[in-house]
């Protein structure tokens, strides 16, 4: 794969300027721009859905096994491009290139994992009731997928989202983040280079102002069957009214709000460096961050302390390609301004500063540590997406549980715990899709990736990511 930038939209396997112009992408870490790229327009929407309901007559056809061959073929493009890849993806995302090189590598696996369970699509003899009848299902594609993704994962949810739909059997129409569509169209130069035959993967990236248009023309078309969304709660029950008119098949990954719990019987050093990684992986801005840290109070003076030290220790700010550096901009001003009012609003209220809480240059925002926080305040009651960590103090076990149960987000909570009957008790009663036990990094393409409540509803990745690309057919035969 070259190292030039695909600046155009990806449409029925050709390479096109879209309707609408272009639009500027920019490095949030310098502000420079670094492209313009194809504004598509709902005409160039209605065009790639045309060319995916297309090739799906084809490549439904193909067996699992072939379609496997080509889902392998874009692990490998992945895998083998993954330094032009992540490169591309610091500088229009932000995060540092060690982080980026992880996440193509993430996007990969699931090609490599849907590749097989592809395979595995089985279906069922179903025992008759009646002498006279047989029964059987069969799994089949549900026809050509929108995918929606956000900017804080270019590739990965992208990645998550193709592997599963391609290996069903499913076309797919790609709408990008507006300040990440480089890295979705890098991804569809090594589909391109993999082999996937024209139509099958199409990438549409738009501007903001365009988004909602487009979102619109994905959401009404009747030859999109199935929609699949990362992002933010508001926009998530936005399409979910919009899809109301051709019931599609929908699966949505939404916000956050996870709980951090440190018991009593933590190992505080294992709890710290849990902290660190479920709050600033990212600059803090992913769904699964550590949102609202409960600390014991009999513990709660020693986590601070260790966990100041290792901000202090092993954070370093700046640009993503600079060697060392793991603590990276916020994505654009818009989320930037949200961020630094919600812990302004906190501090005024009474939050205390331990470490940063003041902005830095640009875009950059400090590692900020504050304690005294209560739940009445803007960090500890809505998504923070940004290198915040809100300390709240608890007592007792009862009393933590329901009031990081209040929340009307479920994706993934963690907590901490050497008492082997508090964990299950915990696990089982947080209301979360997800639960990490003296474990911060839960995803990986293996696990059903997905929350409950406000969070969402479907399951991305394991044995039943497919199951939002997939019909059951139930077929009788009389004998
Ligand atoms: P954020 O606020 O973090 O940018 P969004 O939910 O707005 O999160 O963005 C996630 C994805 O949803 C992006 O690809 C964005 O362009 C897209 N998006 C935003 N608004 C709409 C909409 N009305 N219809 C379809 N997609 C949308």
């Amino acid at each position: 794969m070259s190292q030039a930038l695909n600046t155009n939209a990806f449409i029925a396997g050709s390479w096109r300027r879209g309707a609408g112009g272009v639009f500027p992408v920019y490095d949030p870490a310098s502000g420079a721009e670094i492209a313009q790229v194809a504004d598509c327009t709902p005409d160039d929407v209605s065009a790639a859905v045309d060319a995916a309901s297309e090739a799906f007559n084809t490549w439904r056809l193909k067996g699992p096994k072939e379609r496997a061959a080509i889902l392998l073929k874009i692990r490998d493009g992945l895998n083998n491009n993954k330094e032009t890849i992540a490169t591309i993806l610091t500088k229009e995302n932000g995060k540092p290139k060690g982080e980026a090189m992880g996440e193509v590598g993430f996007a990969a696996s699931f090609f490599e994992w849907f590749a097989e369970e592809g395979r595995r699509q089985y279906g069922e003899t179903v025992p008759s009731p009646a002498a006279s009848k047989r029964m059987i299902t069969v799994r089949q594609p549900v026809g050509v997928a929108a995918l929606i993704t956000p900017w804080n994962f270019p590739i990965g949810m992208i990645g998550r989202k193709v592997a599963a739909a391609l290996a069903a059997g499913c076309t797919c129409v790609v709408k990008p983040a507006e300040d990440t569509p480089l890295t979705a169209l890098a991804f569809a130069k090594v589909c391109e280079e993999a082999g996937v035959p024209a139509g099958v993967v199409n990438v549409v990236p738009c501007s903001r102002s365009r988004v909602q248009a487009v979102g619109a023309a994905l959401c009404d078309s009747p030859k999109v069957q199935a929609l699949s969304f990362t992002g933010s709660t508001i926009v998530g029950k936005w399409l979910y009214q919009r899809c109301g008119s051709t019931i599609k098949k929908l699966s949505l990954e939404l916000g956050g709000d996870a709980p951090f719990i440190v018991f009593s019987s933590a190992n505080i050093g294992k709890a710290v460096e849990g902290a660190m990684a479920a709050k600033f992986r990212n600059t803090g801005q992913t769904c699964v961050a550590a949102n609202r840290i409960f600390v014991h109070e009999s513990v709660h003076d020693e986590f601070v302390k260790q966990f100041a030290e290792a901000i202090d220790k092993e954070l370093k700010s700046g640009h993503g390609l600079e060697n060392g550096v793991n603590h990276g901009p916020i994505i654009n001003q818009r989320q930037f301004e949200r961020l630094v009012k919600m812990t302004d609003e906190s501090i005024a209220a009474g939050a205390k500063v331990v470490r940063g809480g003041k902005p830095g240059g640009g875009l950059f925002y400090p590692p900020t540590l504050l304690t005294g926080v209560s739940g009445d305040m803007p960090v500890a009651k809505e998504e923070i997406f940004g290198p915040v960590a809100p300390i709240l103090k608890f007592r007792e076990e009862d009393e933590v549980v329901r009031i990081a149960n209040t929340s009307d987000m479920g994706l993934a909570g963690y907590f901490y715990t050497n008492d082997i009957a508090q964990a299950w008790r915990v696990a089982e009663a947080l209301e979360v899709g997800m639960v990490g036990v003296n474990e911060p990094m839960v995803s990986t393409c293996e696990i059903p990736f997905g929350g409950v409540k406000h969070s969402g509803l479907g399951k991305e990745g394991s044995l039943h990511g497919l199951d939002d690309y997939t019909n059951i057919k139930y077929i009788c035969f009389g004998v």
